[in-house]
């Protein structure tokens, strides 16, 4: 049986969403039309915004409806710290987590052979300049604790040879709370390459 052609469109626009395969994509179609009408017009109306008023930011390249975004436009902001991250979604989880207070540079990718993807080599030009211009004291490079990560780690580096930045990468390995008898053998290889000097300590 062939469904109504409405109902097959929409499953089929859900089921571009990550994790979304047919049967959950058919729940939410029929989520769609039991739902009043105007749970269909808010979500149309929330996606034409979401496309038509948010763009990357001209300065950093963060998700924004003002440009620049309201990071770079801070006053409080360290703009002597440039954390590069690898998306938007990975800089608002950094944000959410309320632990970072310097600037951001998104790099909207990553170097990955297998998926056949490179960065942006305007991204990286325009991570240089910022560290030219705005005397940018230290670049913290969160990418992945990944292969493709670690792949995106070494292109950024040698893009910014020249540069004087201090370049710094965040440390990855036991994760805090977890247990040395259940970790696996490269997070327990990631945890001693990254361990921590003991004059870090007061003694
Ligand atoms: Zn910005």
């Amino acid at each position: 049986m062939s469904l109504p052609e409405p109902l097959e469109r929409l499953i089929s626009v859900f089921k571009r969403f990550p994790g979304i395969g047919e049967k959950s994509a058919r729940r939410m179609a029929f989520c769609v039309l039991q739902q009043p009408e105007s749970f269909a017009l808010a979500m149309a109306e929330g996606l034409i915004d979401l496309r038509r008023k948010l763009h990357p930011c001209a300065v950093c390249g963060n998700i924004t409806d003002i440009d620049p975004c309201s990071i770079c436009d801070d006053p409080f902001r360290d703009r002597t710290l440039v954390c590069v991250v690898e998306s938007a979604e990975d800089l608002i989880s950094m944000e959410q987590a309320g632990i970072y207070n310097g600037l951001y540079h998104v790099l909207g990718g990553k170097v990955s052979p297998l998926e056949d993807e490179e960065l942006d080599p305007d991204k990286l030009q325009s991570l240089k300049q910022r560290v030219i211009d705005l005397s940018v004291q230290e670049i913290i490079i969160a990418t992945n604790p990944r292969i493709e990560g670690d792949l995106t780690f070494f292109e950024i580096i040698s893009y910014l040879k020249g540069t004087d930045v201090r370049i710094s990468r965040l440390a990855y390995g036991l994760p805090v709370g977890g247990s040395i008898e259940f970790a696996d053998r490269v997070t327990l290889h990631a945890a001693f390459e990254s361990r921590v000097n003991l004059d870090k300590y007061p003694r």
